[in-house]
């Protein structure tokens, strides 16, 4: 028996009795959940120093707002969300009722990663609640301060009867995922999300995959290089490069790669100073795995710019890398650290059929001030998100739905769509206990006389159309 089999089965007590249903008990728990947004702020910007040196700025930013942002947004919208939607029906059933409830799963699991271990968290957990839904959630163990923390104090905010945190390395959470969930929903490497695709199937347990992967960025020749170097740089160094959305590598002319070299030089003497290691801006690698396999990548090609290392500090300078070959092993993997590779292409065309070549990334980046280029690139490529001119900010907008597809992910939350991705959408038809003459039509003995009149009340008919609209 699972350790945590004890756990799940109160949790799913909890659920069945009904409890977190009610709209007032859903906003009581969100509301709580921003309390300790408020409160903690102070041990999260602690934790998250500790842990990987994150500067405060990118926690309040990445971490705090986001969170802050969603919860917003889903106690906005919460109300219209929950409504039941009623659908067109037959003649048949015309007298009736026929909706779409929105039902919460049940128990559901969420795995967070260690990159952003509050938002990635958070954020599914603000869906799973506003859902109706019971949750345990499981922080990574690689941010060691961040885990302590949200364990002991995010259940003293929480209904400890339908929220739990787990604490657990990789055996235990194998042996928690052993456990019949009625949710999973991870965030994490694409190795990891197969073996929870894989104990997920073992109950038929429904799942969302939030992966990560190699995020192409397309800069076209006609664009103003120093935003594009800004922009690219921030996205790419942000966090010291540990960004499931940070822009994995860059394709562009030789020209520009000419053009776009001494502008991010400048830039990132500009974000960082002339030496970044001293910067309070610039994070580190999380731990020192990590930090071999980043620093190990940095022998790809030709540094251009950076590639100072330290692996006490777990160091590693914003770096850029150029004349990288496809087969050098920075193309190999996801960087996720602050190198970035740039391959020369000749054509839109050319980085077109690159990215189309390659696992289907989380999203896609062009820079172009034409406009006919970035709908050339969106509409002949497919990604999980898109972005042009500029990177990472689609993630900014709860509206748009956020995660991958093929290797990059399966499902999408963030807003409306965390909601739906948690609730089971149950369809009803509350029919009335009479008028049962309506009905003889469809009994045996069957009469081939009464079929037409069957297929009128229940057929859906073509719709007259007009070719010429
Ligand atoms: P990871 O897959 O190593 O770990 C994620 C979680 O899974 C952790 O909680 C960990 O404890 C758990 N885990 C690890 N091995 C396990 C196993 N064998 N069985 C069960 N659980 C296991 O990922 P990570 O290193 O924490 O995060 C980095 C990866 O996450 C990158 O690939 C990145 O692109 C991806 N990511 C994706 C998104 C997104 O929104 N799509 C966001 C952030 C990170």
């Amino acid at each position: 028996m699972s350790p945590h089999a004890e756990l799940v089965s109160r949790l799913r007590a909890a659920w069945l009795s009904g409890k977190t249903r009610p709209t007032e008990y859903r906003l009581a728990q969100l509301e709580a959940l921003g309390r300790f947004l408020d409160e903690k702020k102070q041990d999260i910007l602690e934790a998250t120093a500790a842990d990987m040196r994150k500067p405060p700025f990118e926690v309040e930013v990445s971490e705090l707002s986001i969170c802050r942002s969603e919860l917003n947004h889903t106690l906005n919208n919460l109300g219209a969300w929950m409504k039941d939607k009623h659908v067109e029906k037959n003649w048949a059933t015309q007298l009736d009722s026929a909706f779409i409830r929105k039902d919460p799963y049940g128990v559901v699991l969420i795995i967070g990663p260690w990159n952003y271990p509050i938002n990635l968290l958070l954020v599914p957990l603000i869906g799973a609640i506003a859902a109706g839904n019971c949750v345990v959630m499981k922080p990574s163990e690689i941010t060691r301060n961040v885990e302590r923390l949200v364990a002991e104090t995010l259940p003293r905010y929480l209904d400890e009867d339908c929220f739990a945190v787990v604490t657990a390395g990789v055996e235990e959470t194998t042996r928690l995922l052993e456990n019949k969930f009625d949710y999973i929903f991870f965030t994490g490497s694409s190795s990891v999300g197969r073996i929870v695709m894989t104990a997920a199937a073992k109950h038929l347990t429904p799942v969302t995959l939030e992966l990560g992967g190699k995020n192409p960025c397309y800069v076209s020749d006609s664009c103003d290089v120093q935003n594009v170097a800004r922009r690219v740089a921030w996205g790419r160094f942000f966090n010291a490069g540990q960004t499931c959305v940070a822009p994995d590598y860059v394709l562009c002319s030789a020209e520009m790669q000419e053009k776009l070299l001494p502008a991010l030089r400048e830039v990132i003497t500009e974000f960082y100073g002339p030496n970044p290691r001293e910067s309070p801006d610039f994070g580190r690698i999380v731990g020192d795995r990590q930090f071999q396999r980043v620093q190990a990548l940095l022998h790809s090609g030709h540094t251009a710019i950076g590639g100072q290392t330290d692996a006490e500090e777990r160091y590693i300078a914003p770096t850029v890398l150029v004349e990288v070959q496809q087969d050098d092993p920075v193309m190999q993997e996801e960087i996720f650290g602050p190198i970035l590779p740039i391959l020369t292409v000749a054509s839109v065309d050319d980085a077109i059929a690159f990215i189309n070549a390659r696992e289907r990334p989380l999203v896609l980046y062009v820079f172009s001030s034409r406009k006919e280029v970035v709908k050339r690139v969106l509409e002949r490529t497919s990604s999980g998100g898109f972005c042009a001119n500029d990177t990472i900010m689609h993630m900014t907008i709860p509206s748009l739905p956020f995660g991958g597809i093929g290797q990059s992910g399966l499902g999408r939350y963030h807003g409306r769509s965390s909601f739906e991705t948690f609730s089971h959408q149950r369809s009803a038809l509350l029919r009335g206990a009479g008028r049962e003459s309506l009905n003889t039509p469809r009994y045996p003995p069957y009469a081939p006389h009464r079929l037409p009149l069957l297929r009128a009340a229940t057929e859906t008919k073509r719709r007259a159309t007009c070719l010429l609209l």
